[in-house]
């Protein structure tokens, strides 16, 4: 089972991808979150992704395959996985291609999750991340707090706002979005296998969605 999540910035991209792993029990892989771990890293390279996230531009695609074609050799991404903000535009959809082909894998399942603009304005302001785990909280959304004031439900770890959750960066990878990411969508429509998903609404109601999409498949 390999599925892609297409979104635009804030969709909740991050939190679908958790469901599924459970649900599913396949890897979730985020490039985004393998890139705040490069930020952390204190050599040349750490301190370009830093850079490069805080302002929510596209880093470089030699960095972004590295850490992705490493982390895909692992173990448990041998039954499937969900990838989640990757690819991000259409040559890294053609690289990802010749990559399923090197390693006799298919591409199996694309979905987009379409939410309105102004909802992701919201949640981006309020959206908060475990500094350790990645589990992602939003204190513009009540029944998405975490029971202690900055303190991650699942491994106490410090919950942080991203350097990128702010209005201005948000605009910027909202642009990017649309020029970069949503060709894609002709991309994979006219490979077949890409599925549209209502993402406005709550969390219960588009994992519902989702899951009667991956159930069909
Ligand atoms: P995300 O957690 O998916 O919202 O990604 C956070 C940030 O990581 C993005 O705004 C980009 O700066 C960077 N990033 C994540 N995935 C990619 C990718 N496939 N290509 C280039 N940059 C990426």
């Amino acid at each position: 089972m390999n599925i892609i999540l297409i979104a635009p910035p804030s969709a909740g991209k991050g939190t679908y991808a958790k469901e599924i792993k459970n649900k599913y029990k396949i890897p979730h892989i985020s490039t985004g979150e393998l890139l705040r771990k490069v930020a952390k890293r204190e050599d040349e390279i750490g301190e370009y992704v830093q850079e490069t996230l805080s302002h929510g531009e596209f880093v470089k695609d030699e960095i972004v395959y590295e850490i992705l074609e490493k982390r895909l050799s692992e173990e448990d991404c041998k039954n499937g996985y969900i990838l989640d903000g990757f690819p991000r535009k259409l040559e890294q959809a053609i690289r990802y291609d010749e990559l399923l082909e090197e390693k006799h894998n298919h591409l199996g399942t694309v979905l987009l999750i379409e939410v309105e603009k102004d909802l992701l304005v919201k949640r981006v302001t309020g959206r908060r991340v475990c500094s350790d785990c990645g589990a992602i909280y939003n204190i513009n959304i009540p029944a998405s707090l975490p029971k202690e004031d900055l303190i991650c439900d699942n491994c106490s770890g410090k919950i942080i706002q991203r350097s990128d959750d702010n209005v201005e960066a948000f605009e910027y990878r909202y642009k990017t979005y649309l020029e970069k990411t949503k060709p894609l969508i002709e991309y994979y429509k006219s490979k077949g296998c890409l599925y549209t998903i209502d993402g406005n609404g709550d969390k219960e109601v588009v994992m519902k969605r989702i899951e009667e999409v991956l159930t069909k498949e």
